[in-house]
């Protein structure tokens, strides 16, 4: 009866128990990794795509799994909401882009780094003191910090954020919209918002030079980010044929695999000075 019963068991939950199961070990690694401080955080260089020298830099997470591999963040970022542990990652990641952005700094490299921020960290009461202690700890002017935020961290309670956003803009840092396009935007949220850049998403930078639609989407954020006297830049960057593209329709900003990958803080130092920018 015990077999029987495995059996029953087996026949419907194999795909779910192994689902369960890795879900687990990776929560397991993130938590760990939270605790002892070992989250790792990348820099991918950001450019002015004609001259191609740095403009700044966005950190990017980094979990090292059991066997030594990074994590993406794409797996374990969404993990992270869902738990909670984002708050604390986030801090992390916070801290650590700030020490960076000082180091580049005492280094004669002005660099404004940009740390993305999830929607539950955006709501956390506590992110503009925490953003404040931040900058006084490490000495790092206001002006040199960047948040990243989605469309969609705007569209939660228009009046709650519109409160936060001139709370955080008072600190004197600036504030991105990562991933423009891809939310739910009604555009009217641009205006009411006082945000500083915009990040065309890679998924229309992607295919602009073979998809007329996407070509034109590209164009028309563009358009819209000037006519509001936002900074643009451009993400996913791969191609020569992309970069002069964007320059063309007067993009002059982009980070990209054509220009660099996200770098170790080593490496990142590394190429500043190589670059002798
Ligand atoms: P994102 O904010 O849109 O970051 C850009 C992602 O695109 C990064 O992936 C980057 O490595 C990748 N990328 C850069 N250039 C290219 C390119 O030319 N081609 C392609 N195909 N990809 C490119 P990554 O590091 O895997 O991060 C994925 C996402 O995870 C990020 O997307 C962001 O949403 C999230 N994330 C990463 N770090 C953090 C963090 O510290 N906090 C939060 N809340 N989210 C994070
Ligand atoms: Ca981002
Ligand atoms: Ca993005």
């Amino acid at each position: 009866a015990k077999q029987e019963g495995r059996n029953r068991f087996s026949f419907f939950s194999h795909d779910l128990e192994s689902n369960i199961r890795e879900r687990h070990q990776l929560e397991t690694c993130l938590r760990n990794a939270i605790a002892n401080d070992e989250l790792l955080v990348h820099y991918q260089p950001k450019f002015d795509l004609a001259t191609k020298h740095i403009v700044g830099a966005e950190a990017l997470v980094r979990l090292v799994g059991p066997d030594g591999v990074f994590i993406s963040p794409t797996e374990f970022i969404p993990l992270a909401e869902e738990t909670g542990l984002i708050i604390k990652l986030g801090k992390q990641v916070l801290l650590k882009a700030c020490a960076e952005a000082k180091h580049w700094l005492d280094m004669g490299q002005v660099i404004p780094v940009s740390v993305n921020v999830a929607v539950a960290q955006f709501s956390d009461p506590n992110l503009a003191n925490l953003i404040e202690k931040a900058l006084t700890d490490y000495q790092l002017p206001a002006e040199l910090l960047e948040l990243e935020i989605t469309e969609t961290a705007l569209m939660i309670d228009a009046a709650e954020m519109q409160t936060k956003l001139s709370q955080l803009k008072s600190l004197g840092i600036k504030i991105s919209i990562d991933d423009f396009g891809t939310g739910y935007s009604s555009l009217s949220y641009l205006k009411k918002f006082n945000v500083d850049v915009m990040k065309i998403d890679m998924s229309f930078v992607k295919d602009m030079l073979n998809n007329k639609h996407d070509y034109e989407i590209v164009k028309t954020i563009i358009s819209l980010g000037k006519s509001m006297s936002l900074a643009l830049i451009a993400e996913g960057v791969e191609t020569e044929e992309q970069r002069l593209a964007l320059l063309e329709l007067e993009c002059t900003m982009g980070q990209g695999y054509l220009l660099s990958r996200p770098l170790s803080a080593d490496d990142f130092n590394a190429f500043l000075f190589a670059n002798e920018n």
